[in-house]
């Protein structure tokens, strides 16, 4: 990595060219994929996940028109909200990472869709810190897309946590019973080690699992680089972006 003098041009230029380049060829992938499903391009949602990423790379897909953003761990996302707030952009946040209870206050403030809710005790604090924060706050219910017997994952897996198909149910009342909560639909993450295209063949019965308890919660929140297509195929209304738009991730610290 070289060292910026100040006779060079501008750093962000680079950059933003790069996440153009980029964002064009998602939007290009999620057409193809759209246009093979027979479905409209406009069905989906892109989610930017920002997470290991500044701010400064937030604002600048911001400008080129992405205004869904996505993060996996509160003590990341809070700061970076707060910056681009500061900045007076208007961000949609995304907290798509498994989250502890004690974290909900801080998520509620910034967040306008939590996506990875698992569990009754967690619909609860949401709604109870929507409330104190005066915001409304859109849920998911993450479900389980792996195998009973493979549910040993990594603490940074995106594939952990989820309810099993059978509990959607559960965790969707426990979301619509509390005020200042709106149920929004469902989340999944591929388990890794099984073709894609087979992970998301549940969806739509896990959707309408969700849907029986409220007829508008309709988001399908599943898709990451190296699947969007097959969840488009299998139904996404959103699909949550991480490398393909901002480049390879540094491997976490353990
Ligand atoms: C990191 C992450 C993504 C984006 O993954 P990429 O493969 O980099 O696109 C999507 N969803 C969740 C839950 C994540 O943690």
């Amino acid at each position: 990595m070289s060292l910026t003098s100040s006779s060079e041009p501008d750093p962000s230029a680079g950059r933003r060219e790069e996440l153009a380049r980029n964002l064009a060829g998602v939007r290009s992938r999620i057409a193809a994929a759209c246009a093979a499903a027979g479905r409209d391009a406009g069905d989906v949602t892109l989610i930017a996940v920002t997470k290991t990423r500044p701010a400064a790379d937030v604002l600048l897909l911001h400008e080129l028109g992405v205004p869904d953003f996505g993060e996996n761990k509160d003590q990341e996302a809070a700061p970076k909200a707060a910056a681009c707030a500061a900045a007076g952009v208007p961000v949609r946040w995304h907290f798509v990472g498994q989250l502890q209870t004690n974290k909900a206050p801080s998520v509620a403030r910034y967040a306008s869709v939590v996506h990875s809710v698992d569990r009754v005790r967690l619909a609860r604090a949401l709604g109870k810190a929507a409330r104190a924060a005066g915001q409304e706050l859109t849920c998911l219910v993450q479900v389980s897309l792996a195998a009973a017997d493979t549910t040993t994952t990594a603490a940074d897996d995106p594939a952990r946590g989820g309810v099993p198909i059978g509990q959607i149910g559960e965790v969707a009342e426990a979301i619509e019973a509390e005020p200042g909560l709106v149920l929004g639909g469902v989340m999944a993450v591929a388990p890794l080690g099984v073709p894609p295209g087979e992970a998301f063949a549940p969806l739509p019965s896990c959707s309408l699992a969700v849907r029986k308890i409220r007829p508008q919660a309709a988001i399908i929140s599943a898709g990451m680089t190296g699947d969007l297509e097959a969840a488009i195929g299998n139904g996404a209304t959103h699909v949550r972006i991480g490398t393909a738009l901002l480049g390879a991730r540094r491997p976490p610290v353990r």
